[in-house]
C-alpha cells in the first residue's frame, strides 16, 4: 500500500558534545496511508524522542542530528518535514498531524469546561467559524469518541481518566488530521479502558481515514490492534513486522522477550516473565548489538558489530526486517 511518511536515517541527541545522549539512532521507519503502526520498547528506548523528532516538537536540549522525514501528500510532491520553515511547519502540523502526548490527559486546563477547550482549538484554526458552528462541531467530536453531549459542560476533574483521554483524542481529531500520533496515552489507565480507547481509535481510523502511530509499552495491545509493529531498543529499531507476523514468530530475541513479558489478554494467562537485566546506558553503550549483554542467544559477532536492520535471509515473506546477527540480512 501507499507510503505516507518515510523516516530515513533519523538521529536525535539531547545536548551537545561529551555529555550528549544519542537517543535515536539511524532510525528508518515507514508509515503507510491508513494503517495503525505500533511502536513498542522499554522505557528509555527512544520512542517519545522519535515522535517528537519527526514532528519537530523536540524540547530542548533535543537536537536532530541528521536524517529525513519525507511526507507524501495525497496530492502534490513529497517533501522533507525537517526542511520546512517554521511557518510551513506550523501549517503542516495542524493540517496533517495531530499528537496526543504522554500524560496528555493531565494537560487539560482544570479551570475551563471541556466545551471551551474544544471550541478554543477550533477557533484558533478556523477563525472565520461561528460560535454555534464550533459548539456543534465540539459536540460531534465528543460523540465520535463516545462522550455524551451533556458532558460538554463538565470540568476536567469531573471526568474519569478514560474520559479525559477521550477528550484529548477528540481534540486531536478536531482538525481532521491525516496522521494521529498517540504517545502512550493509556498507561495511566487500567487495561480494560486502554483496550476500549485503542479499539475506538482504530474504528475511527476506518471511518475517518487517518493513519496512526501508536506508542506503548504494552505489546499485547499492539498485537491485537495494529497492522504493523516496530520494536525499539537503545534508540534503534530492532525489528519491524506485521502484527500477525510478529505475534506468530518474533525473530529478535528482544521482541520475543517483550512479547512474553506481558500477560495475554485472551486465552490462558501466561506468567509474567520480563527480560532479565536492564536497558543500556545511552552514554556508554555496549559494543556491537546493544542487546547482547541481556541476550540468551548472544554469540561472537554480537559483541563486535552493530547488526543492520534488513530483510532476514531465507525468508520469503516481505513485510519483515530485523537487526540481529542470528538473522543476517540477505
Ligand atoms: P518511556 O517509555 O519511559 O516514555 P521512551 O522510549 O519514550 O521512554 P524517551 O523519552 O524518548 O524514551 O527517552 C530516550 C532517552 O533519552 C532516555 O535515555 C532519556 O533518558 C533521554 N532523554 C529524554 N529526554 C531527555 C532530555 N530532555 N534531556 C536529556 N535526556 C533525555
Ligand atoms: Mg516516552
Amino acid at each position: 500500500s501507499e507510503i505516507e511518511l518515510e523516516i530515513k536515517g533519523l538521529n536525535v541527541d539531547y545536548g551537545l558534545g561529551e555529555q550528549s545522549v544519542h537517543a535515536v539512532r539511524d532510525v528508518d521507519l515507514t508509515l503507510r496511508r491508513g494503517e495503525v503502526l505500533g511502536l513498542a520498547g522499554e522505557s528509555g528506548s527512544g520512542k517519545s524522542t522519535l515522535a517528537y523528532g519527526l514532528t519537530r516538537l523536540l524540547p530542548p536540549p533535543g537536537v536532530i542530528r541528521g536524517g529525513q522525514v519525507i511526507y507524501h501528500p495525497e496530492q502534490g510532491e513529497p517533501f522533507d518535514v525537517l526542511g520546512l520553515s517554521d511557518r510551513q511547519l506550523r501549517a503542516f502540523r495542524w493540517a496533517q498531524t495531530s499528537i496526543v502526548f504522554q500524560g496528555a490527559m493531565n494537560s487539560l486546563n482544570p479551570v475551563h469546561k471541556i466545551s471551551t477547550q474544544l471550541t478554543d482549538v477550533l477557533r484558533a484554526h478556523e477563525p472565520g467559524s461561528t460560535r454555534a458552528a464550533r459548539l456543534a462541531r465540539a459536540r460531534e467530536l465528543l460523540a465520535l469518541v463516545g462522550i455524551p453531549a451533556d458532558r460538554l459542560d463538565s470540568y476536567p476533574h469531573q471526568l474519569s481518566g478514560g474520559m479525559r483521554q477521550r477528550v484529548m483524542i477528540g481534540m486531536a481529531l478536531a482538525l481532521r488530521p491525516k496522521i494521529v500520533i498517540m504517545d502512550e496515552p493509556t498507561t495511566a489507565l487500567d487495561v480494560v479502558v486502554q483496550r476500549q480507547i485503542l479499539g475506538q481509535l482504530v474504528g475511527l481510523r476506518e471511518r475517518l481515514g487517518f493513519s496512526v502511530l501508536f506508542i506503548t509499552h504494552d505489546l499485547s495491545l499492539l498485537v491485537e490492534f495494529s497492522d504493523r509493529i516496530a520494536i525499539m531498543y537503545g534508540g534503534r529499531i530492532v525489528e519491524q513486522a506485521s502484527a500477525a507476523g510478529l505475534h506468530k514468530d518474533s525473530l529478535h530475541p528482544y521482541s520475543h522477550g517483550l512479547l512474553h513479558s506481558f500477560p495475554a489478554l485472551r486465552g490462558p494467562r501466561e506468567e509474567l516473565s520480563g527480560i532479565p537485566g536492564s536497558p543500556p546506558d545511552l552514554r556508554s553503550m555496549p559494543t556491537g548489538c546493544a542487546f547482547h549483554p541481556r541476550c540468551p542467544h548472544s554469540f561472537d559477532p554480537c559483541v563486535r558489530r552493530v547488526p543492520e536492520l534488513g530483510a532476514p535471509q531465507g525468508r520469503p515473506e516481505q513485510d519483515r526486517s530485523v537487526a540481529c546477527w542470528l538473522h543476517p540480512a540477505s
